[in-house]
C-alpha cells in the first residue's frame, strides 16, 4: 500500500533542509552545543535573547526551590538557564574556571563542591569550607530537532524548516491553534499570554536560533553574550565532533559524569540541532530522558485507519449484495 509518507519523513537520520527541498546550494545546518560544564549561570543569553528578539520580560520571581528566578522556557523565555542544587559528587575536578578562592584551595580541589559546579568555587573561602552541595547550571533552548513534530502538526505553515536546518516560527501566520504546544516532546513552544500591551499575544512563541542574524551571516545573540563559551554556534557535524572530543577531555579529566544529550541522529527526534554536554542524568536538568517525535507513528496510523475503511466498506458491500430482492 503506497503511503503519504517516505519511511524517512518522520523518523531516523536525516539532512533536514534537503528534505525540506532546499537545493545543493544550501548553507550546512546550524546549531548549538552547549557545555553545561563551563557554565557561570550568569543568565547573560537569557538577556541577550530578550534584547534582540524584543521578547517581554515578565514572571521574574524566585522560585523557592533554587536560585533560578526565570523557571522554564516558554513564550516569554526563549532560554532558560535551569539551577539545580545537588548533594556534592565525588572529588571535584579543577575544570579550569576562574573563581576567588586562593590558589592551594582550588588545587585542594574545592572550587565547586562537586564536578563541573563552578559557580560554586566562588563561595569557597578555603579547604575547609568546601559546600556540601553542587550547582549545575544548564542553558535550554529549542532543539531544532531533525523531525520536529510541532512542524509536522501546524495545520497554517506558521513553522516551517529554513535552509539552515533550524524551526522558526511566522508570527503573522501563526493562527493561535496551539496544536504544536502538546505536539512538542520537550515542552518548548507555548502561546504567549501576556504581559498586557506585549506584542504576538495568543501567538505560539520559541527560540527561532535568531534566523534574522543567520540570514545577516551573524552568530545567535545568546551565543554571542556568553561569557564561557558555554554556548558554542556552529555547523552542526562539526560541533558534533567538538562535543566528542569535549566529553573524552572529561573522562580523562576524572569527570566520569560528562555525557551527551541530543546528539545522536538515531535518537527518538533523528538527533537535535541544539544538544548538550550534561553532568548528570537529563531528568536531574528538566529534561526528558529519552524524547521521542510524536508524529513518528502517524504513518502506521494511517495505513491502519485506511485497512479499517477498507474492510468497513467491503462490508458494507458484501451485506447489500447478499440481501434477497
Ligand atoms: S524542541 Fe519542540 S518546539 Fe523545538 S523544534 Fe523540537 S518539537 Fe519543535
Ligand atoms: S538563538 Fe536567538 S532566539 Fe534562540 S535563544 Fe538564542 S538569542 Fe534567543
Ligand atoms: S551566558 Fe553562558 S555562562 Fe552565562 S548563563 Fe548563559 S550559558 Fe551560562
Amino acid at each position: 500500500m503506497t503511503s503519504l509518507f517516505n519511511d524517512n519523513d518522520l523518523w531516523g537520520p536525516l539532512d533536514p533542509s534537503a528534505d525540506a527541498g532546499y537545493g545543493e546550494d544550501r548553507p550546512a545546518r546550524k546549531g548549538f552545543f552547549t557545555d553545561t560544564s563551563i557554565c557561570i549561570g550568569c543568565k547573560a543569553c537569557e538577556v541577550a535573547c530578550k534584547e534582540w528578539n524584543d521578547v517581554p520580560a515578565d514572571h521574574f520571581d524566585m522560585t523557592a526551590t533554587s536560585y533560578d528566578n526565570s523557571h522554564s522556557l516558554n513564550a516569554n523565555q526563549w532560554r532558560h538557564v535551569a539551577f539545580v542544587e545537588r548533594p556534592a559528587g565525588p572529588a571535584p575536578v579543577d575544570l579550569g574556571m576562574p573563581g576567588v578562592a586562593p590558589t592551594d584551595a582550588v588545587s585542594a580541589g574545592s572550587t565547586a563542591g562537586g564536578a563541573g559546579s563552578t559557580a560554586g568555587g566562588l563561595l569557597d573561602n578555603g579547604a575547609d569550607a568546601a559546600p556540601d552541595f553542587r550547582w549545575l547550571m544548564s542553558s535550554d533552548v529549542c532543539k531544532h530537532c531533525t523531525h520536529a513534530a510541532c512542524l509536522d502538526v501546524c495545520p497554517t505553515g506558521s513553522l516551517f524548516r529554513s535552509e539552515f536546518g533550524t524551526v522558526v516560527v511566522q508570527d503573522d501566520i501563526c493562527n493561535g491553534c496551539g496544536y504544536c504546544v502538546p505536539a512538542c516532546p520537550y515542552g518548548v513552544i507555548s502561546r504567549r499570554e501576556g504581559p498586557d500591551g506585549s506584542r504576538n499575544v495568543g501567538i505560539a512563541q520559541k527560540c527561532t536560533l535568531c534566523y534574522d542574524r543567520l540570514d545577516a551571516g551573524k552568530t545567535p545573540a545568546c551565543a554571542q553574550a556568553c561569557p564561557t563559551q558555554s554556548i558554542q554556534f556552529g555547523d552542526v557535524e562539526e560541533l558534533r565532533e567538538r562535543a566528542d572530543a569535549r566529553v573524552a577531555q572529561l573522562h580523562e579529566a576524572g569527570v566520569m559524569d560528562a555525557r551527551l544529550y541530543g546528539n545522536d541522529p538515531d535518537d527518538g527526534v533523528g538527533g537535535a540541532g541544539a544538544f548538550f554536554l550534561l553532568l548528570d542524568e537529563p531528568e536531574v536538568y528538566g529534561m526528558p530522558p529519552d524524547p521521542v517525535v510524536t508524529t513518528k507513528d502517524l504513518p502506521q496510523m494511517f495505513r491502519r485507519a485506511t485497512t479499517a475503511a477498507v474492510v468497513m466498506f467491503a462490508g458494507a458491500a458484501l451485506s447489500f449484495l447478499g440481501r434477497r430482492p
